[in-house]
């Protein structure tokens, strides 16, 4: 086994650890990339849905027409999509 060769807790396979290398010691790089990697569209997306949901709600409790409603949700939806 080469020096500061370790099992990767996730994978299970064995890499180099650097000493200093961000996350834990037993983490590989592609383990931390996928930890550490900006949100998917599809995480965007789901975003989305909660805040039109939200907005439902909200323009719901102040008395605004569910015709109303569903037009504005629908404007939201095709600009983020
Ligand atoms: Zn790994």
């Amino acid at each position: 086994m080469a020096q500061n060769e370790v099992t990767c807790r996730y994978c299970k396979e064995s890499f180099v650890s650097r000493r200093g290398k961000p996350g834990y010691v037993d983490e590989c790089p592609n383990c931390l990339y996928e930890k550490t990697a900006p949100p998917s569209q599809k995480n965007i997306g789901n975003k989305g849905e909660r805040a039109i949901k939200r907005l439902e709600r909200e323009l719901r409790a102040q008395g605004v027409k569910e015709e109303v409603i569903s037009r504005s949700t629908q404007m939201v939806r095709d600009i983020w999509q």
